[in-house]
């Protein structure tokens, strides 16, 4: 053996570690979102929502994964809303479909006609286009007699919607990893929701999904969640771990800290009666806040590799 394909293997050794160290990390990160929000029960037929984006590409892989080795059964079929953009490639997600062999429905509705004749010339059209994905897609898990439907929004998509609702709507508000459709016939789950964003675009890239680009409708990208998304991303690398941090704060609200009185009731505090289950009292102080931001487990892994290196695997189970 020469001294560079030595060199070579162990190289190629490194990627496959950091891939598999990858794929277990995002298996983890969903095992333990499904858990904490028991999102998935005994018995459920999960509808997977696939754009062919990496999100949801990744999340029908690690789903399907899961679900050998799950304590409970779930069955699952894969949905994609063929919303008749120009250009749309309609054969790439049924080929992928077809070749890992899983239970889908391509449902052909043309969204794409609708919001081009009811929206003007250079307004962004995604708002009305939603709303009609979502009707359609709530329809289709009834007539599929599917009990949840899995989106591919990650933990930085919910990031992003806490900051857009605080600095554009006024509220304290994100996307919620599970929810209740507005007429109570649908759960929604977000599987992907301790996931982040760096991690999907590698495995992704490693796992060498057909990814059909999302621009194909011609809309205006959402310029407010851009600057959002930038503002994340800046802090991201000034101060790492800090949008670590913001994520644990999603989960680890104090109502009585806040001034929401519907969540807290202000106005019946009262002398001698103490606050059960609230934080201390600050009044006086500054909150004692660390220095350093909470790291989560496995932080350092995403450093291990770049994309370049990721692409060079090929389909590593
Ligand atoms: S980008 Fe296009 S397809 Fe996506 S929501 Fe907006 S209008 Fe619809």
């Amino acid at each position: 053996m020469t001294e560079n394909s030595s060199v070579q293997t162990a190289k190629e050794k490194k990627q496959t570690y950091n891939f598999n160290k990858l794929q277990k990390r995002l298996r983890r990160n969903v095992g333990n979102a499904i858990a904490d929000f028991n999102m998935i029960e005994d018995g459920d037929k999960v509808m997977v929502c696939l754009s062919g984006g990496k999100d949801s590409y990744t999340l029908l892989d690690i789903l399907l994964n899961l679900r050998l080795n799950a304590p409970v059964h779930f069955d699952i079929v894969a949905v994609n809303l063929d919303q008749k953009q120009p250009g749309f490639p309609e054969h790439i997600l049924p080929e992928y479909l077809e070749s890992i062999g899983v239970e889908y429905k391509i449902v052909e509705e043309n969204t794409y006609g609708i919001v081009k004749e009811k929206i003007p010339e250079g307004k962004t059209t995604c708002s009305l286009c939603s709303r009609l994905r979502r009707g359609i897609l709530y329809r289709t898990a009834t007539e599929l007699g599917a009990t949840k439907i899995a989106l591919g929004h990650h933990r930085d998509d919910m990031l992003e919607t806490l900051f857009l609702n605080m600095f554009y709507g006024g509220k304290l508000k994100s996307m919620p990893p599970k929810l209740m459709s507005d007429d109570g016939k649908q759960i929604v789950i977000r599987p992907l929701a301790y996931c982040k964003e760096k991690d999907i675009e590698k495995y992704a890239a490693a796992k060498e999904f057909p990814i059909i680009p999302c621009n194909l409708c011609g809309s205006q990208p959402n310029l407010q969640r851009q600057v959002v998304k930038e503002m994340l991303q800046t802090w991201d690398r000034l101060y790492p771990g800090r949008i670590e941090t913001m994520f644990s704060a999603m989960q680890n609200i104090v109502p009585s800290h806040l001034c929401d009185n519907q969540l807290f009731d202000f106005k019946n505090i009262r002398h001698g009666q103490a606050l059960d289950g609230v934080e201390g009292d600050i009044a006086f102080d500054k909150a004692d806040l660390p220095t350093a931001p909470l790291l989560l487990d496995d932080e350092d892994d995403a450093q291990d590799f770049s994309n370049a290196d990721l692409i060079q695997i090929k389909k590593v189970n």
